[in-house]
């Protein structure tokens, strides 16, 4: 079967490698249909992400059919895959949270990924997508992120919330708060970027950097939101954001950055703000994102901005990582 493989920064390659023919104990053969790429691929393809180690088959964001028949799965069926290999076994496993696993290893991340015509997945990691197309599917993960952002800061429809950073996790953050019906607020360095998302997705409060933290913080009533999930990955802008933060908010770090952090306490403490992290997605993020595809709350078609077959991912890789701006979600065809 042919595999992506990227060998060191810069240097990817179409290589033939023998085709799984069958699975360890508990895990399932899935042929794959889509892969979605992200930030997390072009930082592997440049080299900017810490401890990783090539040669490696990235891709994570994928959707498949299952080649055998196993653990309740049919041959054929569609189903989205879970990246995150938890070991249920640790502490955190074992307290429900498999996403924050302290041995947790992501497919096309710390193991092989599905840029790859078969991948073997365990079993519990495999949700049934029967609702969805296979570009859908392959979607799921990169939304299940701000699903489970969303989910951790428990906000409603009476809150007042502001996204910081509108890439792809942070729309998918912004999408989710307005599913919940609360008042959903962008900000963004980038004017183009949501005007385009309000056309699109109905946004209706966007807000530049250049308009300045005070036309922010006169549009949230003056008192500050409810909620601010920052999805910038800059650690001078998560820095900045906790002045957005209202008396009794919260705030969810959903970006990593690679810094330090700091803040004022007595900002911090009058707030009582709550300070949280947010770190991949659960089973039930993923059923959270399923059934609003399938539902037809996130209009798919519009984050599908980029598209390549298997045979052009050298080059279509290679062209997306170096001219990204544009780019919501790429999406590259396995097979049908
Ligand atoms: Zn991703
Ligand atoms: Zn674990």
């Amino acid at each position: 079967m042919r595999a992506l493989v990227v060998a060191a920064p810069g240097r990817l390659t179409l290589e033939t490698r023998p085709r799984p023919q069958s699975a360890p104990e508990g895990w399932v053969l899935v042929d794959i249909a889509r892969v979605g790429i992200c930030g997390t691929d072009y930082h592997i393809l440049e080299g900017n992400q810490p401890f990783f180690e090539y040669p490696r088959v990235i891709g994570h964001e994928l959707s498949g059919r299952i080649a055998e028949d196993a653990h309740g799965f049919r041959r054929g069926d569609l189903v989205t895959v879970n990246p995150y290999v938890s070991c249920g076994k640790c502490r955190a496993c074992l307290r429900g949270k498999p996403n924050c696993c302290t041995n947790i290893a992501v497919l096309g991340v710390h193991r092989d990924g599905g840029l790859a015509e078969r991948l073997a997945v365990p079993a519990g990691n495999l949700y049934p997508a029967d609702d969805l197309a296979p570009d859908q599917a392959a979607m799921v993960e990169f939304l299940a992120i701000g699903a489970h952002a969303v989910r951790r800061s428990r906000l409603t429809a009476e809150d007042r919330v502001l996204v910081v950073g509108l890439g792809p996790i942070g729309l998918g953050t912004a999408l989710f708060a307005k599913a919940r019906g609360a008042e959903v607020h962008l900000l963004d360095a980038n004017a183009e970027r949501l005007d385009a998302l309000k056309g699109d997705f109905g946004f209706t409060h966007t807000h530049t950097l250049a308009d300045g933290p005070q036309a922010v913080m006169a549009a949230s009533g003056g008192a500050g939101f409810d909620v601010v999930f920052d999805a910038t990955g800059s650690a001078r802008a998560i820095e900045a954001g906790f002045a957005y933060v209202g008396h009794g908010g919260t705030y969810v770090l959903v970006s990593v950055v690679k810094d330090e952090i700091r803040f004022l306490d007595p900002e911090f403490h009058k707030r009582e703000m709550t300070l949280m992290g947010s770190r991949n997605a659960t089973r039930e993020d993923f059923e959270t994102v399923t059934a609003a595809m399938a539902g037809g709350t996130i209009d798919t078609a519009k984050l599908k901005t980029h598209a390549a077959h298997f045979p052009d991912v050298v080059a279509a890789l290679s062209g997306w990582s170096a001219d990204r701006r544009d780019i919501v979600k790429a999406i590259v065809t396995v097979a049908e």
